[in-house]
C-alpha cells in the first residue's frame, strides 16, 4: 500500500512549527517538502515569489478621555504610520460602519464591529477617518491562553490608501465602549518592504495522455502563533503521500504538484503561479485538487467542488461506492483553488473539517495532538481512489467549463469590480 498515514504524521511532525509568509521559516519549511520528494526520488523546484511583508516598531493606544488607560495592542501591517508623537483624536464606536454609523467621522479614529472586508475599507476611507481599531477573540478570553491577533491590510487594501490601524483585545474593545471613551492617542510605526515567499513545485510524466494535466495543490505557510498542522500541513503531507503513490502506479495523465506559500495572506502563492503561467500551459490543466485543512480526529470530510454540478454527482457516486463517509456540495472554497477556477480550471477541494470545539485553526491551539495519522490516511486515501479514476479514464470526466454560478461566486469572492471583467 502506497499511502500511509503514519508517514504522513511523521512529516508532518517536522514541519509543524511556525512558517508565516516570506519567513525564514516558511522557506525552511519547502526545503524539508524538497528534502523529502528528493528522498524519493522526485525533483522537486522551488519559485520565489515577491510579498509585503512588516515589522511593527510601535503601536499603542491611550484612552485620554474621559479617563486614561492604555491598552494592549498590535499595529496593523502595512495600515502605514502616525505621526511620530501620536494621533491625538476623538474616537467613536462605529459598530458596522454604516451610513448613519460613519456621519461625522472625519479625522476620528473609529473602532468597527467587523473585519476589515475591501468593502468596509473603502467606506472608512471615503468617511477620512483618521485611523482604526478592530478587535480580536472574546470577551471571556483568557490573556494568558489566548493570543492577541497580528493583522494586515491586503494589497487590494492598499490600492485604496493607508489608514493607520491597531488591534485589541475584545475585552479591552468592551471596556473603551462601556467607559464611554471619547479621546485617544494611537502611535503606530512601521516599516513595510518587500520579501520572498517560495512555492515548491514536483512533476510526474503521464503515460498515456501527457499533454493533459492534472495539478495537486495544497498550501505549506501558517498563520502567526499557530504551527499550522491541521491549516494546513496536513493537506501538504497527504500530497506528498500521493507523490509517493503515483510514482508506484504511474498516471495515464501528468500531474503536477504545488505547495503553495503564502496563502494565508490572500492566496499569494498560487496567485502568483497563476500570473506567471502562460495561456498554454494554464490550458493544459484539466482539473485542480486542492487539499486545505485535514487530519483531525474527530471531523467531517467534505468536498467543495468548483465546477459544473455533474462532478459533485461523481464524488458522491464514488463515495458510496467504496462506503467513504463525505459531504459534498457545489461551492467556492477560500483556498488556493480559487484563482485556477478563475481561469476557468474545474476544481476540487478535498478536506477534513474538524468537528465544533475539537480542532482550530488560526490559533496557538491548531496542534498535533487533536489530529491523527489515521485521519490524514482516510482523506488521503479517498483523494487517491478518486484521483486514480480521473486521472487513468481513457476519456477524461471532468467537464472543461466553469457554470456561470461558479464564475458569479469566483469573481464575488475576489471582489472583482465590474470594470475588471
Ligand atoms: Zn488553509
Amino acid at each position: 500500500m502506497s499511502i500511509c498515514g503514519n508517514r504522513a504524521f511523521e512529516l508532518l511532525q517536522k514541519i509543524g512549527f511556525i512558517r508565516c509568509s516570506g519567513t525564514d521559516e516558511e522557506l525552511k519549511a519547502a526545503h524539508i517538502l524538497l528534502d523529502e520528494l528528493k528522498s524519493i526520488g522526485v525533483e522537486g523546484t522551488l519559485e520565489a515569489f515577491k510579498v509585503h511583508n512588516y515589522t511593527i516598531k510601535k503601536a499603542t493606544l491611550e484612552v485620554l478621555e474621559p479617563y486614561q488607560k492604555t491598552y494592549e495592542v498590535t499595529g496593523l501591517g502595512l495600515s502605514g504610520n502616525t505621526p511620530s508623537e501620536g494621533l491625538v483624536t476623538e474616537f467613536k464606536y462605529v459598530q458596522q460602519a454604516t451610513d448613519v454609523d460613519l456621519l461625522d467621522v472625519k479625522g476620528k479614529v473609529v473602532l468597527l464591529n467587523t473585519h476589515l472586508s475591501l468593502e468596509t475599507y473603502e467606506r472608512l476611507i471615503k468617511a477620512e477617518v483618521a485611523g482604526v481599531i478592530t478587535y480580536s477573540g472574546t470577551i471571556i478570553d483568557d490573556p494568558e491562553l489566548t493570543d492577541l491577533q497580528l493583522r494586515a491590510i491586503r494589497a487590494k487594501h492598499l490600492e485604496l490608501g493607508q489608514i493607520p490601524g491597531v488591534t485589541l483585545r475584545a475585552i479591552d474593545a468592551f471596556d473603551m465602549v462601556k467607559n464611554k471613551a471619547t479621546k485617544v492617542r494611537m502611535v503606530l510605526e512601521q516599516d513595510d518592504y518587500e520579501v520572498d515567499s517560495h512555492n515548491v513545485y514536483a512533476t510526474i510524466p503521464g503515460t498515456d495522455y501527457p499533454e493533459q494535466e492534472i495539478a495537486f495543490m495544497g498550501h505549506y505557510d501558517s498563520v502567526p502563533f499557530s504551527t499550522g498542522v491541521y491549516d494546513n500541513g496536513a493537506g501538504s503531507v497527504i500530497l506528498m503521500e500521493l507523490v509517493r503513490h503515483y510514482l508506484a502506479h504511474p498516471p495515464k495523465r501528468t500531474l503536477r504538484f504545488m505547495w503553495f506559500g503564502s496563502e494565508e495572506k490572500g492566496l499569494l502563492g498560487s496567485k502568483a503561479y497563476v500570473a506567471n503561467s502562460n495561456e498554454e500551459t494554464l490550458k493544459a490543466i484539466k482539473l485542480g485538487i486542492n487539499v486545505d485543512v485535514a487530519g483531525p480526529i474527530m471531523g467531517e470530510d467534505r468536498a467543495i467542488v468548483t465546477a459544473d454540478n455533474s462532478l459533485c454527482h461523481y464524488i458522491d457516486y464514488l463515495a458510496k461506492e467504496v462506503g467513504f463517509a463525505i459531504s459534498v456540495k457545489q461551492d467556492t472554497y477560500s483556498s488556493d483553488s480559487i484563482p485556477f477556477a478563475d481561469k476557468g480550471i474545474p476544481c476540487v477541494n478535498f478536506c477534513r473539517f474538524g468537528s465544533p470545539g475539537c480542532a482550530m485553526i488560526h490559533s496557538r491551539y491548531d496542534i498535533i495532538d487533536y489530529l491523527s495519522g489515521e485521519s490524514l490516511e482516510n482523506t488521503a486515501r479517498f483523494v487517491q481512489t478518486f484521483g486514480d479514476r480521473v486521472i487513468n479514464s481513457p476519456v477524461f470526466p471532468v467537464e472543461q467549463k466553469m457554470p456561470q454560478n461558479m464564475i458569479e461566486a469566483v469573481d464575488k469572492y475576489l471582489q472583482k469590480k465590474k470594470e475588471e471583467k
